[in-house]
């Protein structure tokens, strides 16, 4: 009892803590609050008698998180390249850098020249613009489901879009795109079956209510078999405009994803307007694009609500660097080649295998990564995973460097394909973390 009260004695104080330069100098990078609760954990600690009060600043150091936002940064392992509970596509270092220079007053609505408002964003739209040829012109807003609720809202409420029975999506969590289409006073005039629809199902739907013909990829399944749907060719010739939501945001075709729409031929097939996201296969940050005719263009960047929907700069500083900087972590993920992946993955089992020096049951495994993330369904991109006893993806999610891998056949899977090469290091060094957990 009486040693007891003696430790608890020499737990040290907070404000002396806080004394201590390794702490001093995390209040001013992540806030005093932040580094007092972590003072706090580990006071309680030594307390508890689980803790020597001589290690209490040291452990306070070690529960600081990296950075004062909240969002820890984790090694995606899980083969998924765009996974949407991981934030989907990983900017480059040219975005990354880009955002960082943009974080302070920039020019994003000033004419340094002239000293006068200019429009916002205006060199990352002439980027995108750039890029897709057959654009006339370009709007940015914050994703993809609200460039199809500003494309909806501006040019069919209380008017009718047509759309396909086989295209009414489900994107993922719970989002419905009809509900989404409907909720701007648009309504949906369903045609033709789930597995096939004419041109002429559409035809015989339009009228002097039709606000356009829509056009959804779905991006997350498949439907195979007895099918059929309508091109955007023949859909054009309609003399209506159609809008096609492509999803991914590829801009031109990819050799890797036949299937997969991309921006510069829809338009080149007579869609008026195409709608994407910007942080699937495009690899950018969080937007939507919207790309199509002057005048449609003009019609949807000028509605009341386009207002509620605009990007701030440091998206748009992200987009313009992905769009005209060096390749992205997605474009490279999906051009890895799958015998360099392999050699990673046996490099790695070979440092950490039970004939290495960290003495784990690691093995180097063929593996299938996919796009996902809303983007090339039922595509598998051959791989090569380090495989895990199962017990590891807990200890490897939960570590000081965050792992995600995927479970398979009773191993735990780190699948490469996602993670790139400068990374296994880092994954080499937590897994050693977790075997010793
Ligand atoms: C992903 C996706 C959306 C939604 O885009 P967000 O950027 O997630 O808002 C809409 N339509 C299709 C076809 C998609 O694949």
């Amino acid at each position: 009892m009486e040693q007891a009260t003696d430790t608890r004695r020499r737990i040290p104080r907070t404000d002396a803590l806080l004394r201590d330069p390794r702490l001093a100098e995390a209040v001013g990078r992540l806030g005093a609050d932040t580094v007092k609760s972590a003072v706090r954990q580990a006071q309680d600690r030594a307390r508890r008698g689980t803790l020597p009060p001589e290690d209490v600043a040291d452990a306070a150091l070690a529960l600081l998180p990296r950075t004062a936002g909240g969002l820890r940064p984790v090694i995606n392992a899980t083969g998924v390249l765009l996974h949407t509970n991981l934030g989907r596509a990983s900017l480059s270092a040219a975005a990354r850098d880009a955002v960082r220079q943009a974080a302070g007053p920039t020019d994003v609505e000033l004419d340094l020249h002239t000293g006068v408002r200019a429009r916002r964003g205006r060199t990352a739209l002439a980027a995108l613009r750039a890029r897709v040829p057959s654009a006339g012109a370009v709007h940015v807003v914050n994703n993809g489901a609200a460039a199809l609720v500003l494309a909806a809202t501006a040019l069919a409420a209380g008017r009718e879009i047509v759309i396909s029975r086989g295209e009414m999506v489900e994107i993922g969590d719970g989002f419905r795109l009809p509900d989404l289409l409907v909720s701007t006073g648009a309504r949906l005039r369903e045609v033709g079956t789930t597995n096939r629809t004419t041109v002429a199902d559409y035809a015989d739907a339009l009228g002097p209510d039709t606000g356009f013909v829509l056009k959804v990829h779905p991006s997350n399944f498949r439907i195979t078999g007895f099918t059929r749907a309508a091109g955007t060719a023949e859909l054009a010739a309609l003399g209506v405009p159609v809008v096609v939501d492509i999803g991914s945001g590829l801009l031109a075709p990819h050799p890797l994803l036949p299937e997969e729409p991309d921006a510069e031929s829809q338009l080149r097939s007579g869609a008026a307007l195409v709608t994407a996201s910007g942080d699937k296969l495009l690899g950018g940050p969080q937007c939507g694009l919207l790309l199509g005719g002057d005048d449609l263009v003009r019609t949807v960047s000028r509605h009341p609500l386009a207002r509620a929907l605009r990007v701030d700069k440091l998206t748009l500083a992200a987009l313009q660097a992905t769009l005209t900087g060096p390749g992205t972590p997605t474009a490279d993920a999906l051009a890895a080649d799958p015998a360099l992946l392999r050699q990673r993955a046996e490099r790695l089992a070979a440092a950490l295998g039970a004939d290495g020096a960290a003495g784990v049951d690691a093995r180097a495994v063929a593996s299938e990564a996919t796009v996902g993330g809303g983007g090339a369904p039922g595509v598998t991109l051959p791989s090569a995973a380090l495989s895990l006893p199962e017990a590891y993806a807990t200890a490897l999610r939960t570590g000081r460097i965050p792992v995600v891998g995927r479970l398979e056949g009773g191993r735990c899977l780190l699948d490469l394909r996602a993670v790139p090469a400068e990374d296994d290091e880092l994954l080499a060094e937590a897994v050693r973390a977790a075997a010793e957990r």
